[in-house]
């Protein structure tokens, strides 16, 4: 199936959307609304009568329902716009390295900068492929320029092939996803699916319906300041509690260095230190919710336990919600999952699914009512300058939300 995603594709990865975490603004930066407007024009043009931007960055639209379909619920697709503030995304010149065949590549702004066989093996899969990168100096952005283009250019195809039946499908471009704002201010009632797909994986076939569940533990302790050479016997150093604090903490198992697959973490990243008052902030992830507060005990135990020795000093935790796994959502929508390896199939592919070991808008949609997995976007190397997609899975993902729309068409009626 020869789609238009890499054609504006091409288009949407020139205009700099980084978004920016510092700024207050909505969305954060001024890029991501000239590509937001672009798409809300580009869609009416495609006959997406209603595709309208709102107030705080959301372009949503609408591929009508084929006839006598209009009376289904209607699903949604979903991609966010703006690209990692970590990597410069300012003149972004794509590349097409045509026919693949199996070489390393090397990118012409930077010879540094090479694509190399070896440590990407998804490349072997791609042989007689058309592959895009950047030219060596920037991100690409096909995270998430080439789920955008991929919904943009199916609802092209819906709309041109009006004997493929469908209910109402809706669609959505987000800014700010990079920066964990992108559900914010996502209106989900006015989108008013039953339940949507982000387009913001990886490799062909790729189906996500698992993310972590998050928090996040700030430890606080407060010790005892003196002036230093008078501090005999008195002196309780914050700074030596919080590096005792950390040294304690599992290292040889629970860590990201150590764990992968279904395995949780905890995670120092982040120390304000003083003599007087230290802070430490933990990451803690695990797939199964209830795991997190087995985390977060072991963290308060060994807090508290420092802090026993010494009487004037004394410790502080606070617990943040960050996102919860996703099939927590998902699991009491089978449908959402089951339609989703249907349509990978029906476009010739056998779904491959993996944990998110991260979380996704999904993760957060999921839990406002909103169940939304995750489908391959084709996108390899995310944030880095050797950032690439393939032309082919492009089209391969259009196919599957084109298939994804007949599968609910053909289905939806029978079990609502
Ligand atoms: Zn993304």
């Amino acid at each position: 199936m020869k789609t238009s995603a890499l054609e504006r594709f091409f288009h949407y990865v020139t205009i700099d959307t980084r978004s920016d975490e510092r700024a207050t603004t909505v969305p954060t930066t001024p890029g991501q609304l000239v590509l937001l407007r672009q798409l809300a024009a580009e869609l009416r043009f495609l006959g997406l009568e209603d595709a309208a931007l709102d107030e705080h960055g959301y372009v949503m639209a609408t591929v009508p329902a084929t006839a006598s379909l209009s009376h289904l619920p209607a699903i949604g697709f979903i991609a966010h716009v703006d690209t990692s503030p970590e990597m410069r995304g300012d003149g972004v010149k794509p590349i097409v390295h045509e026919g693949y065949d199996g070489r390393d590549l090397v990118l012409p702004d930077d010879p540094s900068a090479v694509l190399r066989a070896a440590e990407n093996p998804e490349l072997a899969t791609q042989l007689g492929n058309d592959i895009v990168t950047a030219s060596g100096l920037t991100l690409l952005g096909a995270d998430d320029k080439a789920g955008v283009a991929e919904i943009v250019a199916a609802a092209e195809y819906l709309i041109a092939h009006p004997e493929i039946p469908h209910g109402p499908v809706r669609l959505a471009f987000t800014p700010d996803e990079e920066i964990g704002r992108g559900a914010d201010h996502f209106d989900v009632q006015r989108f008013g699916a039953m339940c949507a797909y982000t387009l913001d994986g990886g490799g062909r076939g790729e189906l996500e319906f698992e993310s972590f569940s998050a928090d996040a533990v700030t430890v606080t302790f407060k010790g005892f300041n003196t002036h230093p050479g008078y501090a005999k016997g008195r002196m309780v150093s914050a700074i030596r509690l919080a590096a005792d604090f950390i040294a304690r903490l599992p290292r040889d198992e629970m860590s990201p260095e150590t764990t992968d697959g279904y395995q949780g973490y905890l995670h120092p990243y982040q120390v304000h230190a003083s003599v007087d008052r230290t802070s430490v902030k933990v990451l803690v992830r695990d797939f199964v919710t209830a795991a997190l507060k087995e985390k977060e005990a072991i963290v308060e135990r060994l807090a508290r336990e420092l802090v026993e020795a010494h009487p004037s000093a004394s410790v502080e935790l606070v617990v943040e919600e960050s996102y919860r796994n996703m099939r927590e959502v998902l699991e009491h929508h089978p449908r959402v999952v089951d339609h989703a390896r249907e349509a990978i199939r029906r476009a010739g592919m056998e779904p491959i699914e993996r944990p998110i070991r991260g979380g996704t808008d999904g993760s957060r949609l999921s839990f406002m009512g909103l169940p939304t997995p995750n489908l391959f976007a084709g996108e390899h190397n995310f944030h880095s300058r050797l950032e690439w997609v393939s032309a082919q899975d492009m089209d391969k993902a259009v196919e599957v939300i084109v298939r994804l729309c007949e599968v609910w068409g053909e289905r939806a009626e029978r079990t609502e």
